[in-house]
């Protein structure tokens, strides 16, 4: 590609809500325009760069196995009202009409469709297992679309369904995803892991998600450093603590704390570790409040608390105004010990385990010391609701847990039967009965690796792309070709025998000062730059310098098709 022909725009300044690098970087080197918010034009640049992920992706889908159909990105509501998620499905669904008030939304994903599909298409087990796949536009409406493509309203995503008539053969599809993506990752030259993931409302029986590691990212990831245990942090299990509770040694006595109302303040105030505190969430169930405890260095995980027969689906802070008219006090100064009997009281393993503690007064401006349970709070329930913490037991047993980020960029899924029986998808099996067909789904987010990547790879001058993502792998630069015809003649020959080579090369012909040559090719992170000189002509070198180091070499022509056969 000549750059005098491709419309190159790299921008100096970026606007003030490009929060991190590779949304800055995006904009910066002209990858992507924002038309709305979480709505972007991929640049002829950009496009470059998403279609070499999106190829890898399509190669590795087809090696394992997957074949590929392309489903409409918009879909009638009536399939929607089949499985119940019309309603279900939430302020991410893009609700339309069409000029006949028919109704339909815009794909945020497409289990309902592909089972449809397939519905239609499967009538006997001999047709199955079978993976159908596509790379299709997605729409979420996201409540805060942010960082560009990373998450954005509409976006490009790779998703595969598969069907089964046993939970052997879809373990078996299970695994050859999982092996697919790991391949896909690698192949793109990603820092990554695979982590177990909460199945959330679908239920089923694994997920696994795979992360880009980064400090940027919007997950929290927990691995053991004593074996190959992973999680994102939702899912993982805080054990129960060895020790047993120690019985009650102190009194029960209210004490003023007028202003300290968070945890750190009321244990700085009495002296106390926080360790030694118990930190009440009220949170709205299906009948009214319930009290979560959690110890004060601890924080409520809501994935897990959603999941209480409580509170079904979700845990949603219960408002000040609720607070106040149920418990008659302020948030802050809210504590197990004289709830009121109507609220249930579930309490944290590790929370459970503490004696002579500080909680909540229920009463504005004071709290507890010396609270003990059973004594002076109810227990309703002993649960594991809290988030695991850095230091913690891994839940395998073997070592202890860390901390780190991560960017969702896949997540694969054992969905059992859930849509095969609300569409009534069956097939026939060896003894010609009808059997519902069991689903495995599989999600790669192909724009939002872009992101990923750029997150991951880059510096101070801009991106470092991984070769196999780059938008070209070499970037020819000539300097001065209107002085001299001799290094314009040399850079079209070299960009000529690169191109015949099969190496992918952008030959930087638009006449610009070598400063601001180099700098856009260091912005957009081709990973190998030449320079035509006249000086380099003279000495029969050329200057070439790969993207991840320092300083720039002189080389032969021989030399440098050596290095990147
Ligand atoms: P997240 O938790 O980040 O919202 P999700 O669990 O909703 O993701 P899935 O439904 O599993 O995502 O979708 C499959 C993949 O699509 C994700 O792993 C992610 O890479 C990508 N993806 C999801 N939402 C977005 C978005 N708003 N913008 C860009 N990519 C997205
Ligand atoms: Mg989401």
């Amino acid at each position: 590609m000549r750059l005098s022909q491709f419309h190159l725009a790299t921008v100096k300044e970026v606007p003030a809500d490009a929060e991190i690098a590779s949304h800055r970087l995006m904009l910066r080197a002209g990858m992507i325009r924002k038309l709305a918010a979480g709505l972007y034009t991929w640049s002829p640049l950009g496009l470059r760069v998403l279609r070499k992920v999106e190829a890898v992706v399509r190669e590795e889908m087809n090696r394992a196995g997957a074949v590929e159909i392309l489903m409409p990105t918009i879909q009638p509501r009536e399939l929607w009202e089949e499985t119940g998620r019309w309603e279900k499905f939430g302020g991410q669904l893009l609700k339309i009409k069409d000029r006949k008030e028919q109704e339909f939304c815009y794909a945020p994903t497409a289990e309902e469709v592909v089972t449809d599909f397939a519905r239609n298409e499967l009538k006997s087990y001999k047709q199955l297992p079978v993976n159908f796949y596509q790379i299709q536009t997605k729409f979420r409406d996201e409540i805060r679309p942010r960082f560009g493509v990373m998450r954005a309203r509409e976006f490009l995503m790779k998703d595969a369904y598969s069907f089964h008539l046993t939970q052997e053969s879809l373990a078996q599809t299970y695994d050859a995803m999982y092996q697919a993506y790991s391949r896909i990752f690698t192949r793109l030259g990603l820092t990554f892991r695979a982590v177990q993931a909460d199945t959330g409302a679908i239920g089923g029986n694994a997920s696994h998600e795979f992360q880009v590691l980064a400090d940027s990212g919007e997950d929290a990831l927990v691995f053991s450093d004593g074996s190959d245990y992973a999680a994102n942090i939702e899912k993982a299990e805080a054990l129960a603590p060895t020790a047993a509770r120690p019985a009650p040694a102190a009194e029960l006595k209210r004490v003023d704390t007028p202003t300290q109302k968070t945890i750190e303040d009321v244990a700085a105030f009495l002296q106390v570790s926080p360790t030694q505190c118990v930190k009440t969430i009220l949170v709205r169930g299906g009948k009214g409040l319930v009290a979560l405890c959690v110890r004060g260095d601890h924080e409520v995980n809501e994935v897990k608390a959603g999941k209480l027969a409580e509170l079904p689906g979700e845990s949603v802070l219960a408002g000040e105004e609720e607070i106040l008219a149920v418990t008659g006090t302020r948030p802050g100064f809210i504590g197990p010990a004289g709830l009121p009997a109507e609220i249930p009281v579930i309490v944290d393993r590790d929370a459970a385990v503490l004696a002579d503690f500080v909680c909540g007064g229920n009463q504005d401006g004071t709290h507890y010391t010396g609270a003990n349970w059973e004594r002076d709070a109810r227990i309703t329930r002993v649960e594991d609701i809290r988030k695991v913490v850095a230091g913690d037991a891994s839940p395998d047993g073997k070592g202890t847990l860390q901390l780190a980020r991560g960017i969702e960029v896949g997540h694969v899924f054992q969905l059992g039967s859930k849509y095969a029986e609300a569409l009534d998808a069956t097939v026939l099996d060896e003894n010609g009965k009808a059997k519902v067909m069991l689903m495995g789904c599989y999600g790669v987010g192909i724009s939002r690796i872009v992101a990923a990547a750029i997150e991951q790879r880059h510096d101070e001058a801009g991106i470092i792309w991984p070769e196999p993502m780059a938008p070209w792998r070499v970037a020819v630069c000539v300097i001065n070709p209107k002085h001299s015809p001799e290094v314009a003649q040399a850079a079209e020959s070299l960009y000529a025998e690169l191109s015949r080579r099969g190496i992918e090369t952008v030959l930087d012909d638009r006449g610009l000062r070598p400063g601001a040559m180099f700098a856009d090719m260091e912005l957009i992170g081709i990973p190998h730059r030449v320079v035509v000189s006249e000086r380099g002509l003279a000495a029969g070198t050329l200057e070439y310098r790969a993207r991840h180091e320092a300083e720039a070499r002189a080389i032969t022509r021989d030399e440098l098709f050596t290095l990147l056969d």
